[in-house]
């Protein structure tokens, strides 16, 4: 593993080994040299409620990363110890090769072999962290999610992921954001879609409804002869646009409700009602099947 130069230590008592190169994949010295060695990058993921992304949420996030060693608080060294100067770069973490070629000399700077790119060296390393000064760590972030968020975003907080070795800045942590879906509505950008049954008689002779928002219930009216997929829209009621005050609408798409079961009173009624409407209807005790095979006759 880059960074544990002069550690020495035999074997791997933590099982860190396969975690460590799984969040520090790359090359975790970056261009500069020198002796702070950047962490990489985390990635982790929260999911999130509709009610949540509409009125913004504070959320502790868990996430296990390597965090400063408390042993020897971050230098690598065993406590009493410390680091010296690496005696193949002089501290300065790279090392310049000399190629010849046809065309001459050519000066190229490498990460120095002896120190791993540190520019220290450790004599004595820490036993909790072999002298990489990280230790594997449940970690809880606060992070505020802004109103408006959504689903398959990405939110980066800077300097916020693990630690590079020895004390090295920290990397950033991404959150990717997970929104659940909501029982009742659809988002659409910012706007928010649901479907409302309304009984017959309601749309025949008109009605109004208590409608559950994220605000304050707001009553509908539906008015007298409505069609079915009418469309109710409530403005301002859907997700509020992200770092905006602008909020979306929240469309209500009407649908009917047909009983599917009349009781004797109920059907003799609609009978009137067809009648009376001069409206043709199937005849009493006519199922679905026989009808069906009237019309192949
Ligand atoms: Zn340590
Ligand atoms: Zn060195």
């Amino acid at each position: 593993m880059p960074g544990a130069g002069g550690a020495g230590n035999a074997g791997d008592p933590f099982g860190f080994g396969d975690i460590f190169e799984a969040f520090f994949s790359g090359d975790a010295f970056g261009g500069g040299g020198g002796r702070q060695q950047q962490a990489q990058d985390l990635a982790t993921e929260l999911l999130l409620s509709l009610e949540e992304v509409v009125a913004g949420a504070t959320r502790m996030l868990h996430a296990r990363m390597p965090v400063e060693c408390p042993t020897c608080e971050a230098s690598g060294c065993r406590p009493g110890t410390e680091a010296s100067l690496c005696t193949e770069c002089n501290g300065n973490g790279q090392v310049r090769q000399v190629r010849r070629s046809v065309l001459g000399q050519m000066v190229t700077a490498a990460v120095c072999p002896r120190c791993g790119g540190a520019g220290m060296e450790i004599h004595d390393p820490c036993p909790d962290c072999r002298g990489d000064g990280r230790v594997l760590d449940d970690v809880e972030i606060e992070i505020e999610i802004p109103a408006g968020i959504e689903n398959g975003q990405r939110v980066r907080m800077s300097g916020r992921g693990p630690v590079g070795p020895r004390g090295g800045p920290r990397g950033d942590l991404y959150v990717d954001i997970q929104v659940a879906p909501h029982e009742r509505f659809a988002r659409e950008a910012d706007d928010l879609h649901m479907t409302l049954a309304v009984p017959v008689t309601g749309m025949v002779l008109g009605a109004t409804r208590e409608i559950e928002t994220f605000d304050e219930p707001v009553e509908v009216d539906i008015e007298p002869g409505t069609q079915p997929g009418r469309v109710l829209r409530l403005k301002g009621r859907g997700v509020p646009h992200l770092h905006r005050r602008r909020r979306g609408d929240l469309y209500i798409h009407l649908t009917v409700e047909i009983p599917e079961q009349l009781d004797e009173e109920q059907e003799a009624l609609f009978r009137q009602l067809a009648e009376l409407r001069g409206e043709e209807v199937a005849p009493p005790g006519v199922g679905f099947v026989s009808r069906i095979k009237s019309a192949f006759q």
